[in-house]
């Protein structure tokens, strides 16, 4: 057998295999084309594509265009006005740099550029088929770029077969001028595609420059602007900012997280692993959370050039990335509580739909610390909530009326009764407010727990007696298995017997009632779901469970002073707003939602 001889590529071959990466499909011409736009500093940016992208794709916008003497060198491989040589690499702000878009495309397309620069007399056009040029000259043409695609594939047969549906194709295209559009609020779009489900709304559609939440709510949606906090953080010369949906705004799929470092949409394992702790502790199981985010850096600390297509980055320090996100996140969605009194004009909700309000609000506890005793002053025992903050009102029991009428009403108003065994009903200034007790002791205490694991000391009772739980093998073994994680939450648990542990000390936090049922419940759970991986994320785990089957249970009968307590705990606690699976813990019916359900006044 002949050795094979090695042969240097023809400029062309090495045009298609580079067009490979660069050009997988109809929507990566769409995404190259409209970061052409966008580095030529256009302000419109129109997109028509026909057949998903596969007989056309165009692009046109008002940038600075191309002087007619170097459209012959945009077509070449290579050939870039936007970087000089290697060290510009490390500063790039453009989004384009490679000089490989009009080149790769123009080999596997029928690519007809025209454009003109300001103060030209005439504009210029160049049409290169499958890499052959086909016609060059003048052309009428307003300032900017005009970018034909036509064919796409047509003399690589192979390449087409690997395009999905017209549909699919239509639909990648319309999710990639969404996300460009995100990141250049200052620059209009539109988007119009013929072909199948022309007539979808979704084909279509004009994003005007400069309406922010016009914007967001096209391309996320209304609730998405309802449900959703401002962020903007800083630290050094990081800074991160956009919109962070609340964690009761999710969904079942990622396609609304959009994630931009320096104005590109990039996706990274060490940013998607930061936002997800962030939200780990508030999200509904399963569910992803949704949110806008721009994470802007020195340009030398982060190397796009990882991939043709740039979707992928390369960070200097990738600790320091992932805690800056992960610590910004936590702040904001932390401070996420009970909506406050200074926000009693807040828009009336409507009676059909009830809301959890959340703002980033202050505690109330500027208020003077004056200490009553009412009646109730004595806890009664049953619950083992100690309000720890607010002396003002931990003790203050409904009866004590008239001092009411001297103070402000607490956000979380005062409760009035227990419906059910199940809801607190409670009175604010604004309305009624109901409160899902398991769910909300359930936040209080995990939030606690939570708060002396940090310290590395969750503060234990001793019980009197031990309490003898009869558990599965498998159950006892995990006992074992776990003693040392158990007692770092709190519990003390050994195993007495092939089928039976016993638990000699408990969380000071929790209730000594149901200690057999808690237990149990506790390592069902584990024994089924089993430990998670990350040592910190198992400890939170265990917390929660500890929490959730620790807390105060349905149709247990609670005093007015014991379901204070607990509105005056959940208005002192981060999260409240949500258990820790991510359910609502409260509602409020503002009085003006009420009276509509009457049609009082009407
Ligand atoms: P890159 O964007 O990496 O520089 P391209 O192949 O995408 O490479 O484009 C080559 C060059 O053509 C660009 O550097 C730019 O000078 C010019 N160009 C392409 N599209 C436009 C446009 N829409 N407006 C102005 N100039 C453009
Ligand atoms: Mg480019």
């Amino acid at each position: 057998m002949s050795v094979p001889r090695v042969k240097r590529l023809a400029a062309f071959v090495a045009d298609q295999i580079a067009a490979g990466e660069v050009v997988e499909r109809p929507s990566s011409i769409v995404k190259e084309l409209i970061e052409n736009s966008l580095d030529a500093g256009a302000t419109q940016i129109d997109v028509r594509t026909e057949a998903g992208g596969v007989a056309l794709t165009w692009v046109q916008d008002n940038g600075h265009g191309i002087d007619a003497q170097d459209l012959e060198l945009a077509f070449e491989r290579h050939a870039t006005s936007k970087i000089v040589d290697a060290k510009d690499l490390l500063g790039v702000e453009s989004l384009g740099f490679r000089g490989e878009a009009l080149a790769s495309l123009s080999s596997v397309a029928r690519v007809k550029l025209s454009s003109a620069i300001a103060g030209s007399a005439s504009g210029a056009v160049r049409e290169v088929h499958g890499g052959k040029l086909v016609h060059q000259g003048p052309i009428a043409h307003n300032q900017g770029t005009t970018v034909d695609v036509r064919d796409l594939f047509f003399n690589i047969p192979a390449r087409r077969k690997f395009l999905k549906t017209q549909r699919t194709e239509m639909s990648r295209i319309d999710q990639v001028v969404r996300r460009l559009s995100l990141a250049h609020m200052g620059v209009g779009f539109s988007l119009q595609q013929a072909g199948e489900n022309a007539s979808s709304k979704a084909r279509r559609f004009a994003l005007p420059a400069g309406r922010i939440n016009e914007r967001l709510t096209q391309v996320l949606s209304k609730s998405f602007v309802d449900e959703s906090v401002v962020i903007e953080e800083s630290r050094d010369d990081y800074r991160l900012h956009g919109w962070v949906g609340l964690p009761n705004h999710h969904r079942r799929q990622t396609d609304q997280q959009f994630f931009y470092v320096n104005g590109r949409a990039i996706t990274d394992k060490v940013v998607g692993h930061a936002i997800r702790q962030a939200y780990a502790d508030v999200m509904f199981h399963g569910r992803h959370a949704v949110f806008v985010l721009f994470l802007e850096l020195p340009p030398a600390v982060v190397d796009v050039n990882v991939h043709p297509t740039k979707h992928e980055v390369r960070f200097r320090d990738a600790r320091r990335v992932h805690d800056f996100i992960f610590g910004s996140l936590n702040r904001v969605l932390r401070e996420v509580r009970p909506d406050a009194v200074e926000n009693a004009s807040a828009p009336a909700n409507t009676a059909q739909e009830p809301t959890t309000q959340y703002n980033t609000w202050k505690s109330p506890s500027a208020q003077p610390g004056l200490v009553l005793s009412g009646p109730g002053g004595s806890n009664s025992g049953l619950l083992p909530l100690v309000a720890e903050h607010s002396p003002a009102w931990s003790v203050l029991d409904s009866t004590s009326k008239t001092l009411q009428a001297h103070m402000d009403t607490p956000p979380l108003g005062f409760a009035i009764a227990q419906l059910h065994g199940v809801y607190i009903l409670a009175q604010n200034q604004q309305g009624l407010v109901m409160v899902d007790m398991h769910a909300a002791h359930e936040r209080v205490t995990y939030e606690k727990l939570k708060a002396q694991a940090a310290k590395q000391y969750v503060s234990r009772q001793r019980l009197l007696v031990p309490a003898h739980v009869d558990v599965s093998v498998a159950e006892a073994d995990l006992v074992e298995d776990m003693a040392e994680q158990l007692q770092a939450v709190g519990l003390v648990v050994e195993r007495v017997g092939q089928q039976a542990v016993s638990v000699r000390e408990i969380p000071a936090l929790l209730s000594q009632q149901d200690i057999q049922l808690m237990i149990t419940d506790l390592l069902a759970e584990l024994a089924e779901f089993g430990a998670s991986e990350e040592i910190s994320r198992r400890q939170l785990d265990l917390l929660a469970s500890v929490a959730c089957h620790g807390s105060v249970r349905a149709n247990r009968a609670l005093s007015l002073l014991e379901m204070n307590t607990l509105l005056r705990e959940m208005e002192h606690t981060e999260n409240a707003g949500l258990c820790n699976h991510g359910r609502p813990t409260y509602f409020t019916y503002a009085m003006e939602a009420l009276d509509k359900l009457f049609y009082r006044g009407q």
